[in-house]
């Protein structure tokens, strides 16, 4: 299996949930694995290799590319959101 991963960081800011683990919000690795011929799915672990849609995996990005260029990136953020979201609204 192909897989892509950058390392970013953020500037301090209120728009990325904090890691429920760490309460990190800043530095996180971007992944991208291919899952199909045509489709990848793009995704970001926390600095603790914390990654909150390794058992929901609906939460991932879907790209033709698998790129982990600044525009994925963000979108994957907000899937990383989404995905803290889901998870508190189920315990
Ligand atoms: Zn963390």
């Amino acid at each position: 299996m192909m897989a892509t991963t950058r390392r970013f960081a953020l500037k301090p800011n209120t728009t990325v949930t904090p890691c429920p683990r760490c309460s990190n919000n800043t530095v996180f690795t971007g992944c991208a694995v291919q899952v199909a011929e045509d489709c990848c799915e793009v995704y970001v672990i926390c600095k603790c290799s914390y990654d909150p849609t390794e058992q929901n995996t609906g939460h991932r990005l879907e790209d033709v590319w698998g790129s982990v260029d600044d525009e994925n990136l963000m979108a994957a953020l907000s899937c990383w959101n989404d995905a803290l979201a889901d998870a508190a609204t189920k315990h």
